[in-house]
């Protein structure tokens, strides 16, 4: 099960994603966090994104493609992926496609998590208070959104044209949301709910 969880900045993808990866068993690929790895790690990569992030513009398609089949190819066993913040242009999305269909593979669920530009703006500046985050200065954010709603919201159409993208409140609180995320996946055929004894089992006291 592979699944795109889509949203603007501080919309609560990767908290949602990493319930995912704790109760589903899902390897979370956040394109963000290895970008911020590779920052970390003083890497030639990091050097070379680390303006580009802070202003809160978008790394070139190249890098974050390249970064996303790397994780494709080192966790070929697993049950399934949650692409957090990836894609977030449309010919990331196409490439993302050919990746995994060339793996034997394909996205099986869109959720958007959809929240008020002003929530937005009100965890930001709480998130930057706490944790300062450059790209969460007003001015970053600023265009964080703005590149949010120019190359990004575009996707919509593209997954909604393939029945794939289910729309969610992301305004709730954290249980509520990871509730309605849970509600589409079980809805789609991946339900975790143990199986159900069938008439013959409860007939006869075995399955
Ligand atoms: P995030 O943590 O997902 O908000 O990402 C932080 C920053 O990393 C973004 O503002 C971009 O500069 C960069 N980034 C992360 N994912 C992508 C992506 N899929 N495409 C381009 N840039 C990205």
């Amino acid at each position: 099960m592979n699944i795109v969880l889509f949203g603007p900045p501080a919309a609560g993808k990767g908290t949602q994603a990493k319930r995912l990866v704790s109760e589903r068993g899902l390897i979370q690929l956040s394109t963000g966090d290895m970008l911020r790895a590779a920052r970390a790690s003083g890497t030639e990569l990091g050097t070379k994104v680390a303006g580009i992030m802070d202003r809160g513009d978008l790394v070139s398609d190249e890098i974050v493609i390249a970064l996303i089949e790397e994780q494709l190819d080192a966790n070929k066993t697993a049950a399934g992926f949650i692409f957090d913040g990836f894609p977030r242009t449309v010919a990331q999305a196409e490439a993302l496609d050919t990746a995994l269909t060339q793996r034997g593979m394909g996205v099986n669920n869109v959720i958007r998590l959809c929240v008020d530009d002003s929530a937005l703006v009100n965890r930001i500046t709480k998130r930057f208070a706490e944790e300062g985050r450059k790209d969460d200065n007003p001015e970053s954010f600023k265009t964080r959104l703005a590149n949010y709603n120019k190359q990004t919201a575009p996707l919509l159409p593209y997954y909604s044209a393939q029945g794939k993208l289910t729309e969610i409140d992301g305004m709730a609180d954290m249980d509520t949301v990871s509730k309605s995320v849970a509600d589409v996946l079980n809805a789609n055929g991946h339900g975790q709910a143990p199986k159900k004894a069938s008439f013959w089992s409860r007939l006869f006291g075995r399955a």
